[in-house]
């Protein structure tokens, strides 16, 4: 009898661990999972705030995590172009920040999500199987001229001249611009319409305006009877406004639908004018419904376009969006040399001021790091200088010379700058910065950027007070107070504040 309990027990004993281990195996699975999930959404946070949201929408927000098995994780994307982009250019990265969450990962394998196709995206790829592309393959057959276009006179009125300086050659690649440029040169190889639009954007003086001539010229130079129109958003404006006056808008709508790429310049310019982006905005859909390339610049992202109606500003990042982030050194120093390079080989370097010694180069690349066309500018004052009162080009001359310009440039980080960062790192909206909203999940995000603007720039209590929608000095004192203290307590918030800090340095 004892013996027949003891049994039963010991059957119930052995069903119950069973059972337990079943439920240990499930759950700890599920809590694998959930640990792969956690780590992969802090590599992605990093990811996110190194490569800007941009980039990063365009690349990474299709990731998926799959699963991990023997120190290796699978991400599943998409496509074979994200996958083949990702592999060549982020995986390192990605590999780093996952080995610093998880030091057994030793591996990141990017696999094609099988049979993937986007919810919202069905409907858009239908219509457009539904529509014959007018040019399914690239080069384009020869086709004949239009008769109600007069030849290249017209069409250049109708655009901007080409510098002819801003061609591919002449484009330095660094890691800052790697993006911007891969796309454009892919776009102007012309295999198909890959992404429409393309949306370049970046600060000033980054190379935006260069990489669109580039483009142009490279397509005029490979597939001369396609019709390539660049021009300004401010010229795209002038014209519309001036075949208004003349009752000339069915010409002027005609003379835009029949080019083969349209290229629109700084189309922040077009922002609070109604009239201009509802034209635009039909000549951007005649022109993608046709399968014609629309490439577009912009000196912030689709989204930041405050002053854009939002359908336009959202069909601008349907295609590829791509950043060209601020300049790194090596890049500032590739594109010095390039220059002196080509200096001397115009004028076979036989003078002194184009013989311009490496620390020069090597200073100016570490000194004038707010864009391109200040380096140029510094350099070509330089230069000037030189020849001018015939001195040799030094070190201490040009560090003469620049003076003023390089006390300009110390004082780089704004308010601005900053407030947008946090805002993108931490996924609020920009006004959220400036709005009295006591969230938490914007109350933080909003306190960090006070801090960082009171670490990294000039401005005083107040000023900074008001640059975040009029507070009061005390405010932001708070703010620094608390971060200064969370920084301490909170190991994740200490490495956020420290990995803006350094973005924004940078
Ligand atoms: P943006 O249109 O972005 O304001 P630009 O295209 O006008 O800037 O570039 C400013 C200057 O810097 C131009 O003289 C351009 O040739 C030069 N520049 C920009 N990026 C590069 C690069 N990657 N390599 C060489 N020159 C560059
Ligand atoms: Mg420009």
């Amino acid at each position: 009898m004892a013996d027949a309990t003891d049994k039963a027990d010991k059957e119930k004993d052995k069903f119950s661990d069973r059972a337990d281990l079943t439920d240990t195996q499930d759950s700890s699975k599920n809590e694998a999972m959930e640990v792969l999930n956690a780590q992969w959404h802090k590599v992605r946070s990093r990811l996110r705030a190194e490569l800007g949201e941009a980039t990063f929408n365009s690349w990474f927000k299709l990731l998926e995590v799959a699963g991990t098995q023997k120190g290796r994780v699978i991400l599943h994307v998409p496509t074979r172009f994200v996958r083949s982009w990702i592999e060549a250019h982020y995986l390192t990265r990605i590999r780093d920040h996952w080995k610093s969450e998880d030091a057994s990962i030793r591996r990141i394998d990017i696999e094609l999500k099988p049979e993937w196709v986007p919810a919202d995206k069905k409907p858009e790829v239908r219509e457009q199987k539904a529509v014959p592309p007018r040019r399914a393959v690239q080069p384009a057959a020869p086709r004949a001229p239009m008769p109600e276009m007069p030849e290249a006179t017209g069409r250049d009125d109708l655009g901007a001249p080409l510098d002819p300086r801003f061609t591919f050659e002449n484009f330095i690649v660094g890691k800052s611009n790697e993006l911007a440029h891969a796309a454009a040169h892919r776009l102007a190889e012309g295999n198909g319409v890959a992404f429409n639009p393309l949306f370049l954007y970046g600060g000033v003086g980054l190379g935006k305006t260069h990489l669109m001539h580039a483009i142009a010229w490279e397509i005029r130079r490979r597939a001369p009877e396609r019709t390539v129109l660049y021009l300004s958003a401010e010229k795209f404006m002038y014209q519309f406004i001036r075949a208004l006056r003349f009752k000339d808008t069915v010409a002027f709508k005609q003379q835009f639908r029949e080019v083969d790429v349209l290229m629109i310049d700084d189309i922040q310019f077009i922002a609070g004018k109604d009239s201009t982006q509802e034209e635009f905005f039909h000549t951007f859909n005649a022109l993608t419904d046709h399968n014609r390339q629309v490439i577009v610049s912009a000196d912030r992202s689709p989204t930041d376009l405050e002053g854009i109606e939002e359908r336009i500003r959202s069909r601008l990042g349907w295609g590829l969006v791509a950043d060209i982030h601020p300049t790194d050194y090596e890049l500032r120093l590739g594109i010095l040399q390039a220059k002196a390079e080509s200096l001397s080989r115009r004028t076979d370097g036989s003078t002194d001021a184009t013989r311009i010694p490496q620390p020069v180069l090597e200073f100016l690349a570490q000194r004038i790091i707010t864009n391109i066309r200040e380096l140029e500018g510094a350099l070509n004052r330089v230069i000037a200088y030189s020849s001018f009162v015939g001195r040799p080009i030094t070190l201490e001359m040009a560090q003469d010379v620049l003076r003023d310009l390089l006390r300009a440039s110390d004082r780089r980080v704004t308010i601005d700058e900053i407030q947008r960062r946090v805002a993108e790192y931490f996924n609020v909206k920009m006004g959220d910065m400036l709005s009295a909203r006591r969230a938490r999940s914007v109350a933080r995000p909003r306190q960090i950027a006070m801090y960082l603007s009171k670490q990294l720039t000039t401005r005083s209590l107040p000023e900074i007070g008001r640059k975040f929608g009029g507070r009061d000095h005390t405010t932001v004192i708070h703010a620094v107070r608390k971060i200064e203290q969370l920084r301490d307590e909170d190991p994740a918030l200490d490495e956020d504040v420290d990995l803006l800090r350094r973005m924004l340095e940078n």
